[in-house]
C-alpha cells in the first residue's frame, strides 16, 4: 500500500473516531452487511454486542498504526483470529468478513466515498482478512480451556483476586492476556491478564476490578464462588521483556494493570540474570496499592528490581475504614502526583524498554507525559486497550 493511500485511510478512520457514535455506526454497518449475507454467523456472537464497536475500532487503529511495521500488525491480527475461534469463527469466515468491512466503510462514508478511498480500504480489508484467515488456520490448540475457581478474595471494595485451577496447563507467556467467560455471564468474553506466570500445575490468578455499570466485572467481583467453572481462551498480546536487547526496563502500572507486569517479574525472579527493572506502581490513594508490599518483598530477594509507589493523594480518603499506613521500613517512600508526570519527572528513560499497563486513560496520559520529555515512542509497549 503506498504512502498516499495509507494517509488517506488513516485520515478517514480518524474522522470515524471523531464523529459522535462514529465507531458504533461503522460497526453496526459491518455486522449489518455480514449478517445480511450470512445470517447463520449471528448465532456465533454474544447476545449483546455493545463492546464490539470499541474492539473493532481498537483493532483497526492498531493495524493502521503499524502499516509500516507489518510484521507486528500481522502478528496482532493472527492472534485476534485465534482468539475468535472461541466463538466458533473459522478461517473461511474471513472471506466474508473482509468484504463486509469494506462495504461498512462505503456505507459509513456515503456521498463522501471516492475511488481513492475505495482503493485504500479495499487493500486494508484484504490485508486484515488474509492475516486473520492465516491466524485462524495456524493453531491446533483448543479454542479455550476449562478451569475451576479455587479462591476468591476481596482485597478492596471493588477489587477481587480470583485463583483458578485449569484442567490442563494454559500455555500463555507472562505478560499476555486471555479471554475469559464466567458462568454468571455466559458467552460474554472479557480479556483479563494473568497475574502469575503459567505453570505445570494449571494454577492461574486474576485481579479483577469492578467497572460500574459493567456486565461482567461486577459479577466476577461480587458473585464468583469457589467451584465455578470458567472458560479461558487462547493467550494474546506481546508485553514482554526483551532479555537480549541490552536495555534495562521501566514498568509503569496502575490498578489491575499491574497484573501482566507482576507475572513477568515473578517469572524473571526464577532466572539468575536479569536487566535492571524500575517498577512504578500507581493508584489514586495509598489504599489502592493493594499489591505493592508483595512486589516489594519480591524486590528484597531480587536486587535488579526497584519498586516505586506513587499516589495521587497523600492519605486515604475519609470514607476508607483504615488510616494511612507508612510504607514498610526500607521500601521506597510513596511519591505523590500523577503517575505519568512523576515517572517523566525523572527524565526520558530513553535507554530503557518501557511497558505501560492500566486503563486506556492511564496509558494515554502516561505515554503523553513521557513523549513530552523526549521518550522515543518506539521503546514504549502497551496492550491494545
Ligand atoms: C488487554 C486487556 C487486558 C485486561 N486485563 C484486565 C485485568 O487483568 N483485570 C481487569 O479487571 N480488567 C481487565 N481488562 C478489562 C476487562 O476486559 C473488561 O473490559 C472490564 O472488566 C469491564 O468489563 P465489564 O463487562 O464489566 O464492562 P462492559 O459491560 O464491557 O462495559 C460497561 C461500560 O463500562 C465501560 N468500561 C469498560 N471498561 C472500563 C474501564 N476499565 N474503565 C472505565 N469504563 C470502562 C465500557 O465502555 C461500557 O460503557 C483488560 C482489558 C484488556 C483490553
Amino acid at each position: 500500500m503506498d504512502a498516499r493511500s495509507a494517509a488517506l485511510v488513516r485520515a478517514n478512520f480518524q474522522s470515524v473516531l471523531d464523529a459522535p457514535h462514529g465507531p458504533e455506526r461503522l460497526v453496526s454497518a459491518f455486522y449489518g452487511h455480514l449478517f445480511a449475507e450470512n445470517p447463520r454467523l449471528r448465532e456465533l456472537f454474544p447476545p449483546t454486542m455493545d463492546m464490539q464497536a470499541k474492539r473493532l475500532a481498537t483493532a483497526i487503529q492498531y493495524m493502521l498504526d503499524h502499516l509500516e511495521d507489518w510484521d507486528r500488525a500481522q502478528k496482532f491480527l493472527e492472534q485476534l483470529a485465534r482468539d475468535h475461534r472461541k466463538y466458533g469463527v473459522e478461517a473461511a469466515h474471513y472471506d466474508q468478513a473482509g468484504p463486509a468491512l469494506f462495504a461498512a466503510f462505503q456505507t459509513y462514508n456515503g456521498p463522501n466515498w471516492t475511488r481513492e478511498l475505495a482503493g485504500g480500504w479495499r487493500d486494508v480489508c484484504l490485508l486484515i482478512s488474509a492475516a486473520m484467515a492465516i491466524g485462524a488456520n495456524s493453531d491446533d490448540s483448543p479454542p479455550y480451556w476449562e478451569a475451576t475457581v479455587v479462591g476468591h478474595r476481596h482485597v478492596l471494595d471493588d477489587l477481587a483476586i480470583v485463583r483458578l485451577q485449569s484442567d490442563d496447563p494454559i500455555p500463555y507467556l507472562a505478560g499476555q492476556y486471555v479471554p475469559v467467560s464466567v458462568p454468571q455471564r455466559p458467552r460474554m468474553w472479557r480479556y483479563l491478564s494473568p497475574a502469575i506466570p503459567s505453570n505445570p500445575y494449571g494454577e492461574i490468578e486474576f485481579h479483577v476490578r469492578k467497572v460500574r455499570s459493567g456486565w461482567v466485572s461486577p459479577s466476577i467481583v461480587n458473585e464468583t464462588e469457589v467451584g465455578d467453572r470458567w472458560l479461558i481462551g487462547g493467550p494474546l498480546g506481546g508485553l514482554q521483556v526483551d532479555q537480549d536487547n541490552g536495555r534495562d526496563v521501566l514498568m509503569i502500572g496502575s490498578g489491575t494493570g499491574i497484573a501482566p507486569l507482576r507475572a513477568q517479574l515473578i517469572e524473571m525472579g526464577r532466572r539468575g540474570i536479569n536487566p535492571r527493572v524500575h517498577f512504578f506502581i500507581g493508584g489514586a490513594y495509598p489504599c489502592d496499592l493493594y499489591d505493592v508490599e508483595n512486589m516489594w518483598q519480591l524486590s528484597q530477594s531480587n536486587p535488579w528490581l526497584t519498586i516505586v509507589p506513587v499516589c495521587e493523594h497523600k492519605t486515604n480518603p475519609w470514607w476508607y475504614p483504615h488510616p494511612t499506613e507508612d510504607a514498610p521500613y526500607g521500601m521506597h517512600r510513596r511519591l505523590v502526583g500523577n503517575l505519568g508526570a512523576v515517572v517523566a519527572s525523572f527524565g526520558a528513560w530513553e535507554d530503557r524498554q518501557i511497558q505501560i499497563a492500566g486503563s486506556a486513560k492511564m496509558i494515554a496520559d502516561t505515554r503523553r507525559a513521557l513523549l513530552a520529555v523526549g521518550t522515543p515512542e518506539e521503546i514504549i509497549s502497551t496492550d491494545p486497550v
